[in-house]
């Protein structure tokens, strides 16, 4: 409603300036989002664009709180989890969303050795680390330092996590830039330094339904391809052997587009049931620092497409298995297993205690970047 009335207004503006320079334009404003139980008020900063893509950002984890997208015949929806409420995000945690870090995914044994020290994290995941911790990126307030109108329009949160916050050495200043251009690009930059020599791994963690976020239907029938021939396999635990298994032959095998419900049930695979379905990590074929892309999401009841690019090496497929049906989100949803899938591009999980992984270390004076695109289109219902 509300983004209907301002397209409104655009359109009459642009009929009165008689162009459209001026309507094409992305525009980004603040508004209040409440407080969480603390009292510390959190602000959001709203993108959109005359295409009818609009995004929201919290300043509490520089968290998407809602993101809007047409669908083929026009109609937009909201196509991500999430609370109506800002405090609900501390409440009940699920990373809706969110900015993780300060290392995203899990780190085994809640531990790692780097030049020569032993670290200890927070185990809040069983024995392993698991998105920074309790107080992790997704946890705390940002600042919106700026907005801009333009195109693309942008927002910039910037934290400052403290040496030692959650057990990780070095005073962190991290950045996150969302920018959302005239043809409904959202792109989010990471940029991290430290002063201490630490480990790196930021994403965001915003859990999709390309049918929309409110309605009946589960990710189970989108279809997703994901240009990575190997993944890592994961213990029990879902902390990865080491092994760069190929997918070929195997359920995940993603290189071709496929319907996501086809053999995630398959109870004789112990990769699946390890995760109750897809909570793994692709490695992405020929990676190498420059922006490429990770996966293609394709919803065959609204025609909303989402292609994911990132600069990352690797990206976390997770099936949103352990949505249990407790939490109870926006638009009085209650989300079940199957009812949104994260696409998490990054390092490989417990990279820190693996060196032949990509590493995730990051010295003083050096710059961490991680960049992602989510591209929208639509096709039409046979799929063309
Ligand atoms: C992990 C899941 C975890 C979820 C929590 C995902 O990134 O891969 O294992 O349960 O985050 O929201």
């Amino acid at each position: 409603m509300v983004l209907g009335a301002r397209l409104g207004l655009l359109i009459a503006l642009g009929v009165a300036t008689g162009g459209w320079n001026m309507v094409e334009a992305a525009e980004a404003t603040r508004a209040d989002f409440g407080k969480t139980a603390d009292g510390t008020p959190v602000e959001a900063a709203e993108l959109s664009n005359a295409a009818g893509h609009r995004v929201r950002v919290l300043t509490l984890g520089a968290t998407i709180q809602a993101l809007e997208v047409p669908d083929r015949d026009g109609k937009v929806a909201d196509i991500v989890l999430g609370y109506p409420t800002a405090a609900e995000y501390l409440e009940k945690p699920q990373y809706f969303g969110s900015t993780v870090g300060r290392f995203a995914n899990r780190i085994g044994g809640a531990t790692f050795e780097l030049d020569g020290t032993r670290y200890i994290l927070e185990a809040n995941d069983g024995p392993n680390h698991l998105h920074g911790g309790r107080q992790g990126l997704d946890k705390v307030h940002w600042t919106l330092v700026s907005t801009d109108s333009g195109s693309p329009a942008t927002a910039v949160f910037r934290v400052v996590s403290p040496d030692g916050a959650g057990g990780y050495p070095g005073t962190l200043t991290v950045l996150a830039r969302y920018s959302l251009a005239d043809n409904g690009d959202l792109r989010i930059d990471y940029e991290a330094t430290t002063d201490k020599t630490t480990i790196v791994n930021i994403t965001n963690h915003a859990y999709f339904n390309l049918s929309g976020a409110a309605g009946a239907h589960g990710i189970l029938d989108h279809e997703l391809s994901i240009p990575a021939s190997r993944y890592t396999p994961v213990d029990e635990t879902l902390i990865p052997t080491g092994e760069l298994a190929s997918v070929a032959g195997t359920p995940f095998d993603f290189r071709e587009a496929r319907r996501i419900g086809d053999d995630i049930r398959d109870g004789s695979v112990a990769q699946l049931v390890f995760g109750r379905g897809y909570d793994h990590n692709f490695v992405i074929d020929g990676a190498d620092g420059t922006l490429r892309r990770a996966a293609v999401l394709r919803d065959p009841v609204s025609g909303r497409v989402m292609e994911m690019l990132t600069t990352a090496p690797a990206v976390q497929f997770y099936s949103g298995n352990f949505l249990d049906g407790l939490t109870i989100g926006k638009y009085e949803r209650m989300y079940r297993q199957g009812d949104a899938l994260c696409l998490e591009p990054q390092v490989y999980p417990d990279a820190p205690n693996r060196p032949e992984f990509p590493s995730a270390k990051l010295e003083p004076g050096e710059t961490y970047t991680n960049t992602l695109v989510l591209r929208f289109s639509t096709d039409k219902a046979d799929g063309s």
